[in-house]
């Protein structure tokens, strides 16, 4: 059995060092917003190639708090439009939502990520910022999209959570936008042993409301300046990021092997690979491989004919934002490209730990495939 994506395989790679790291915070005696935050909080910082970065509890707080923290310096106001891809993971809207903003679904490109040109027809007088999200670590078209924003006087989140390390023209995820959210969910190429999330930006004022608002509000013990949350990355999660933080660019070679393999190897008329056409080898090199997407018009088919030859598969995502019942006033909008992706997609297996051998099991399954199942 190929399994999607091991865990297990993944932390058991650096299991001693990770190991030596947690009983260095239980030793400490300190668990919250100590040294190990600090420390990781500095390293992730010159990893993504800006001045601040903050830890929070979880990818969707770090998007969330964001966009508060610009409420509270008078960026945003309570029914600005912020844009977003129709296809994205529904944390990218929730963030939205919460804090009372108008989400503004934007249709993909080809590229699956989301379409400059369409960003530029969707604004209008009350727009106000733009979230894309570098899906499946790529990231979006983000010199087309800064210079939109900067046409428009528009503020730019980066949704990095699953873009670690992710660049174009060695510009990493988290140093084009204003700000960036991350999610070191225990799956994501960088990931904790648990929950845990960061922002990135080089806005001192922003980084300021960031540290308070995180911790209730609080700059000094018992003095709250806002109505701030919890919303803090433990020690013990720091500490594993740290170490996890030093293997993030073989990780990533890993990946690469794999998603390069596939692209090479799978031969199938029926199989759509993830595009690389008008995409300079550069930027096949940007692409950290979160996850390696093909699309299928007979998907389930070929997700069941995977299976039958012991491989495990996944969809991300099976239902977009505005067709889920959290959102039921959206459930008629029609974004004919979004929900095409939504039913032809489907992820192959892919990881550090992944060998090529595997691979070559996955890319003969995909080629066996007949087309209909
Ligand atoms: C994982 C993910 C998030 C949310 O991260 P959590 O840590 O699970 O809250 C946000 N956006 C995207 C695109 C993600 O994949």
């Amino acid at each position: 059995m190929i399994e999607f994506l091991s865990l297990k395989d993944v932390n058991a790679a650096y299991a001693s060092e990770l190991k030596a790291a947690c009983a260095r915070v239980i030793d400490s005696g300190w668990y919250i917003q100590g040294k190990e935050l600090e420390a990781f909080e500095s390293d992730f910082a010159k990893a993504c190639g800006v001045q601040f970065c903050l830890g929070v509890a979880n990818g969707l707080d770090a998007l969330t708090l964001t966009l508060r923290a610009w409420k509270l310096l008078g960026r945003l106001t309570e029914g600005d439009e912020v844009i977003v891809p129709a296809n994205t993971y529904i944390a990218s809207v929730l963030a939205i939502t919460e804090n009372g903003l108008t989400p503004v679904l934007v249709e993909p490109d080809e590229t699956l990520n989301i379409s400059p040109a369409l960003i530029e027809s969707s604004i209008g007088p009350k727009t106000k910022a733009i979230i894309p999200v570098h899906l499946y670590g790529r990231l979006a078209d983000m010199p087309s999209i800064m210079s939109i924003a900067k046409k428009h006087n528009l503020l730019v989140l980066e949704d990095s959570a699953q873009a670690h390390g992710a660049s174009i023209d060695a510009k990493v995820a988290g140093s084009w936008g204003d700000a960036a959210g991350f999610s070191f969910y225990p799956g994501k190429n960088l990931g904790a042993l648990g929950d845990a999330g960061a922002i990135t930006t080089n806005d001192p004022e922003l980084a300021t409301v960031l540290k308070a608002l995180r911790n209730y509000g609080s700059h000094e013990k018992y003095k709250n300046i806002y109505q701030g949350v919890n919303s803090r990355l433990d020690e013990i999660q720091a500490a594993m990021l740290s170490v996890k933080l030093k293997y993030l660019s073989t990780d990533i070679q890993s990946r690469r092997k794999i998603a390069r393999a596939y692209s090479d190897g799978i031969r199938n008329a029926a199989i759509r690979l993830p595009i690389q056409e008008n995409v300079s080898p550069l930027d096949f090199e940007g692409h950290v491989w979160h996850l390696y997407v093909v699309r299928c018009q007979h998907r389930d088919a070929l997700q069941k004919h995977l299976a039958a030859s012991g491989i495990q598969t996944l969809i991300h995502y099976p239902i977009p934002p505005h067709k889920q019942l959290a959102y039921k006033n959206w459930n008629s909008q029609s974004f004919p490209l979004t929900e095409r992706i939504h039913d032809e997609v489907l992820s192959l297996p892919i990881g550090p730990t992944m060998t090529l051998e595997d691979a070559s099991a996955v890319i003969d399954a995909c080629n066996s495939f007949n087309g209909l199942g």
